[in-house]
């Protein structure tokens, strides 16, 4: 028996590839409705409702030259251009891969692409939510930010530190390119305690003694508990 499959290949089946089969028909069938298949539009921070807008909006053919997103290689869907002065968030609209190769920041824009150029769908989403997408000031060391994908980001005096992996920094460049406007709103600005704060010292949790010193202290105030502690850096907490 000969089946193709997706790739337009074709091999011969027994009994023991059946599984193989349906599996391959699966994967034929989602291949065909693109959209969602792994929701990779995430990783742009745009939701699936925020992208299926974006698809209906040009209806699935490429924004700037027309070509179907079905026929776009190597998926058969479109690619997601962003605007690599801003960050990952800033999307600008759908190519196909040919447009998307060509809009690269490196490159002068070609004349083809203006109009899509001067009207990216961040610039009017994002003034639509009523949010600035121009660079925030940074917040004071110890402000703290909960990334939509779990861990705690922490402002320390030299970075921001991702909590839960701590080698893990960014500067705020960083920052403001890989987490959208929207998320940053939601930063906890640090307000330095100017009275008395109780902390519990617990030895078995040093990284919550950590967090509370960068939380509640500051860094004038954090070097006075440390070196009364007798330790020279946080980091030996
Ligand atoms: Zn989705
Ligand atoms: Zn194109």
């Amino acid at each position: 028996m000969q089946v193709a499959l997706w790739g337009g290949r074709s091999r011969s089946l027994h009994r023991a590839d059946l599984r193989c089969t349906k599996l391959g028909e699966k994967m034929a069938s989602t291949r065909t409705l693109p959209a969602h298949e792994n929701c990779n539009h995430t990783k742009y921070w745009l939701t699936c409702e925020q992208y299926e807008e974006l698809l209906n909006a040009c209806d699935n053919q490429c924004q700037t030259r027309g070509r179907p997103g079905t026929e776009n290689p190597p998926h058969r869907k479109l690619f997601i251009d962003h605007d690599y002065a801003y960050g990952i968030w800033a999307v600008r609209g759908l190519l196909c891969g040919r447009c998307n190769g060509k809009l690269t920041y490196d490159k002068p824009a070609p004349e083809w692409a203006a109009d899509y150029l001067a009207d990216p769908w961040f610039k009017r989403a994002f003034a639509e939510m009523g949010v600035s997408i121009e660079r925030q000031p940074e917040p004071p060391i110890g402000s703290i930010f909960k990334s939509p994908k779990g861990p705690t980001w922490i402002r320390t005096e030299r970075c921001w530190q991702n909590e839960s992996y701590a080698v893990s920094t960014r500067d705020w460049y960083g920052m403001c390119r890989d987490f959208s406007p929207v998320h940053l709103q939601h930063i906890k600005v640090a307000t330095y305690a100017t009275g008395p704060v109780r902390i519990v010292l617990d030895p078995a949790r040093p990284w919550d003694i950590a967090e509370a010193l960068r939380r509640h202290l500051s860094p004038q105030q954090r070097s006075a508990v440390l070196h009364f502690l007798g330790r020279d850096d946080e980091c030996a907490l």
